[in-house]
């Protein structure tokens, strides 16, 4: 299976990529991880990148992009979390993919309110200290999605392959909810 998830920070992205890539056995691809990954090895890529993360901004797009290229390049599944993130990163994903033959078979979009994922980041701030967890980054991380991401959002919508997930749900029914989504897409096939 090759699925994208989508969705605002605190939506529980990351903890629902991991389990539905264990579920699938497929390799889950998150940029922040890569990212944060990059600036604690202190890798010249790291140093470029580091301050735009700290302030919460978006990396460029010709770095993203190249870096899902090369990080896609040899994967037959996946589950991609944290790109697209723009419109032209996902020109970009679907250019690469379409080329290889390799289309996505689902976009998951995990639905929250603000009031919610706002929450959630201040209490992983407090739990896991990550440096851009602070009021000011969170604000703008949220912006940034709901002034580019939706976008990607709407792209996938219009495309008909996004199924759409509440987010609010306990972790394990945000999961349940999950799996019966790529059942179904399993079963059309
Ligand atoms: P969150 O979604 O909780 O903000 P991530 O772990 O997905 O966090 O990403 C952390 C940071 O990495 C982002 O705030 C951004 O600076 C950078 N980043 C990750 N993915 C991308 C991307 N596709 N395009 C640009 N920047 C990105």
């Amino acid at each position: 299976m090759r699925i994208l998830i989508l969705g605002p920070q605190g939506s529980g992205k990351g903890t629902q990529a991991k389990r539905i890539a264990a579920a699938y056995g497929a390799p889950h691809v998150a940029t922040g991880d890569i990212l944060r990954a990059a600036v604690s090895n202190g890798s010249e890529f790291g140093k470029q990148v580091r301050p735009i993360l700290e302030r919460g901004d978006l990396v460029p797009d010709d770095l993203m992009i190249e870096l899902i290229r090369e990080r896609l390049a040899d994967e037959d599944t996946f589950v991609l979390d944290g790109f697209p993130r723009t419109v032209a990163q996902a020109e970009a994903l679907d250019a690469m993919l379409d080329e290889i033959g390799k289309p996505l078979d689902a976009v998951i979009l995990l639905r929250v309110s603000d009031e919610v994922a706002t929450e959630r980041l201040h209490r992983r701030a407090v739990e896991e200290g990550r440096s851009d967890d602070t009021s000011e980054v969170i604000s703008n991380r949220l912006r940034l999605y709901h002034e580019l991401t939706e976008l990607v959002v709407d792209r996938y919508q219009l495309a008909g392959i996004e199924v759409i997930v509440d987010g609010e749900q306990s972790m394990d029914d945000v999961f349940a909810s999950v799996q019966d989504a790529l059942e179904g897409v399993v079963a059309g096939r």
